[in-house]
């Protein structure tokens, strides 16, 4: 699994494809896999120098997946279940890519993938009833379909800070982390963002340095991972029965095995409610979220939830000051990514640790020595390394990044202007042939992404197949479908309490974005009902010709 070194990079193959998949992560490996093995000419090209997709980019100390490994994990292979043996309860970010390696090496799927290419540009050509791609290093490549298997979160989102160029130490953003890692040892390091990366990150760095200062804007509701080593025993019964196991996480509202509970915490007896959430706790995990039926969609229900994350807060950190500013309000739990941690709060007892509020005293500029904040008492923060846990252009930053051109030449850049617009999060109109995996209008980022994955590459499959057996080269989303499924998109949402906090899902962490809540909170099981139903009813709503 030797990365392929860029001086001797084999360009994509010449003549035209059937598929061209761009992304190489969980998506673009099983489509390659899938496609291929159904007799399709296929190949994909990558950006990274390998495999792996996010768990090539996020190599930041502390990285871990949220979804249990015994779920976050493919499923088409039974050779591949039974002999990949995950080691802990919530995988590493090395595990993980351990993993995603096995799986190229097992499938031979390097051969077919070119690495360190860039897909700058998609046309379609109307005519040939086919899309060219341009690369970063100027290959040509046609192809009848394209699979945009170009992840949720692969686009780094830099800090809009003012002077961020000017710093004279190091800096690293944790989506594009250095392969060789970073010494923290003996340093002033400062972490912009408290999200998941943030959280995962901070306690790692902590232990190291001489003194961290993290810099918080918001802070979020953020409950234990409680990792552990996994049971031999248990896994060995899960693998004696995993396509049992996984058929329930695809029928499943989140594609994973979390237990949802019929009763309301509105009318639960306050010790009873306790007790339960307490429970949760322990266990840890966000199943937290589904301990009552009413917790995502209630707010005075969402409330009781968040009130007891608070109560831990103040129960786990020392000083009443930190505690205060690491307590979130005035959005619901579970509104925005709930975050798991494994030793953040206690991470702010330490005495090499300190918190800046920016909200009471606001990033004014980075400087070449470090971080000035203003407010009451403004001051310059002396460090020697910043690490920018700030997150990514969620959904759709890596497919607009591409200069894509449907027919008549119309730009997927200004037909999305004012948010993604989809049908079943697959295909949109006036793009023909041009499938998207896991992204805005699908559950995406709200459901175990690998069960979503698989489903998606699974219908494409299935749809070419589809298209191959009647003759036919070309499936396009019909207008009105399509309208009809953004609205749906946006009235389930509308049920939830998903809307209200000013979250990534939305587009709010990048300034301009649109604002538009982009995943299907109707849930996997729900999303894969509709979707098959569209194929058995010979693919209502797409033009086929
Ligand atoms: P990615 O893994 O993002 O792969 C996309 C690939 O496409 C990248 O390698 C990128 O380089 C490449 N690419 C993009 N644009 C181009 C282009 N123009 N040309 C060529 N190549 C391109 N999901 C969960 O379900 N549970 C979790 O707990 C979880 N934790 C996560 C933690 C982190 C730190 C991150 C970043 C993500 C996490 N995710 C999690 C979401 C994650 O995105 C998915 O689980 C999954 O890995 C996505 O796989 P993918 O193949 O769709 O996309």
């Amino acid at each position: 699994s030797t990365p392929t070194a860029s001086h001797e990079r084999p360009g994509p193959p010449p003549g035209e494809l059937d598929v061209l998949v761009v992304g190489a992560g969980f998506a673009g490996l099983y489509a390659l896999y899938r496609l291929r093995a159904l007799g399709h000419r296929v190949h994909a090209v990558e950006a990274a120098g390998d495999v792996g997709g996010v768990w090539y980019w996020n190599r930041y100390p502390g990285a871990r997946c949220d979804i249990e490994s015994v779920d976050y994990c493919y499923s088409f292979s039974d050779e591949l279940i039974q002999e990949w043996d995950w080691t802990e309860r919530y995988p590493s970010q090395p595990e993980i890519l351990r993993y995603i390696n096995h799986v190229a090496d097992r499938f031979d799927l390097r051969r077919d993938i070119t690495f360190r290419t860039r897909v700058t540009a998609l046309t379609f050509d109307e005519e040939a009833g086919a899309w060219t791609a341009v690369t970063d290093h100027g290959d040509r490549v046609t192809a009848r379909h394209v699979i945009m298997a170009t992840g949720q979160l692969s686009v780094a989102k830099p800090p809009e800070i003012e002077g961020v160029g000017d710093f004279a130490g190091d800096s690293h953003h944790t989506g594009d982390w250095p392969h060789d890692g970073v010494d923290f040892t003996g340093k002033r390091v400062g972490v912009i963002g408290t999200g998941s990366s943030g959280v995962q990150v901070i306690p790692q760095i902590a232990r190291q340095a001489a003194h961290l200062t993290v810099f918080q804007r918001t802070p979020h509701y953020i409950v234990p991972a409680v990792n552990r080593p996994l049971d031999p025993g248990y896994v060995a019964d899960l693998k004696s029965r995993f396509a049992e196991y996984r058929e329930q996480a695809r029928n499943h509202p989140g594609g994973t095995h979390r237990v949802l509970h019929e009763d309301l915490a509105v009318e639960a007896d306050p010790e009873e409610l306790r007790a339960r959430l307490e429970e949760y706790w322990r266990r840890g995990g966000p199943d937290i979220q589904a301990a009552y039926r009413d917790i995502t969609r209630d707010p005075e229900a969402n409330e009781l939830a968040a009130e007891f994350v608070r109560s831990k807060i103040r129960e786990i950190v020392r000083d009443p000051w930190v505690a205060e500013r690491l307590t979130p309000r005035g959005y619901p739990f579970g509104s925005k990514r709930l975050v798991l941690e494994i030793g953040y709060y206690e991470t702010f007892n330490r005495d090499n640790v300190r918190l800046v509020d920016v909200r009471e005293t606001p990033i004014e500029r980075i400087e070449p020595e470090g971080v000035r904040t203003g407010g009451p008492h403004p001051q310059l923060h002396r460090l020697e390394v910043l690490v920018f846990a700030t997150g990514f252009d969620a959904l759709t930053g890596a497919v607009l990044k591409i200069d894509i051109r449907g027919r008549g030449g119309r730009s997927l850049r200004d037909k999305w202007s004012a948010g993604p617009r989809t049908y079943l999060g697959l295909a949109t109109h006036g793009f023909p042939n041009l499938f998207f995996m896991a992204g805005p209008g699908s559950p995406s980022v709200l459901s175990n992404v690998l069960v979503s994955i698989e489903q998606h590459v699974e219908w494409v499959a299935d749809h070419l197949e589809y298209l191959r057996k009647n003759g036919l080269t070309r499936s396009e989303a019909v207008l009105e479908k399509e309208d009809a499924w953004v609205e749906h998109v946006n009235e389930v949402a509308a049920q939830t309490l998903y809307p209200r906090g000013n979250s990534w899902y939305l587009g709010a962490n990048v300034p301009g974005k649109p604002r538009v809540f982009m995943p299907y909170a109707g849930g996997v099981g729900r999303y894969r009902r509709i979707c098959a139903d569209v194929a058995a009813r010979d693919y209502d709503g797409f033009a086929l010709s």
